[in-house]
């Protein structure tokens, strides 16, 4: 998170609780960012099951080069990890960080929950940071 606001841990608790609750009651959000963030990993397991380096079946005579299978398994586990990383990165910045700047706006520091920027209050119409349109905490 981008957010630079000082809170108790208790604080950020609740606030992290709250905004888990509220991203639950967004089916539609959950399942979009849950899919996001687990593309990376279904591609893979696909591309796994599909290309099957460990079969033995395509060429049985030729004996395993060792070094360039813990290579290529090294190798594709780090650029698993590395996207599965970037991809999740996004999506907590995307759909889950909105959610929480919502609720430290509700706490009493208001903040546009589009990019994090502080706000002089809540009644402001557009953030003048990104322009995203504000809704205020009485809506
Ligand atoms: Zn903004």
């Amino acid at each position: 998170m981008h957010e630079h606001v000082p809170m108790s841990m208790r604080a950020k608790f609740l606030v992290h609780w709250r905004a888990n609750v509220g991203m639950l009651r967004e089916k539609k959000i959950l399942a979009l960012s849950s899919f996001i963030a687990i593309l990376p990993s279904l591609v893979f397991g696909l591309a796994l099951w599909y290309f099957d380096p460990l079969s033995q079946r395509r060429s049985p005579a030729t004996p395993i080069n060792l070094t360039a299978l813990l290579a290529l398994i090294g190798g594709g586990m780090a650029f698993w990890l590395a996207v599965q990383h970037l991809f999740f990165v996004y999506t907590m910045n995307r759909y889950y960080a909105p959610f929480v700047r919502r609720e430290i706006a509700l706490l009493g520091m208001p903040m546009c929950p589009e990019c994090g920027h502080l706000l002089a209050n809540m009644q402001v119409r557009r953030c003048p940071e990104c322009a995203t349109q504000i809704q205020s905490n009485n809506s």
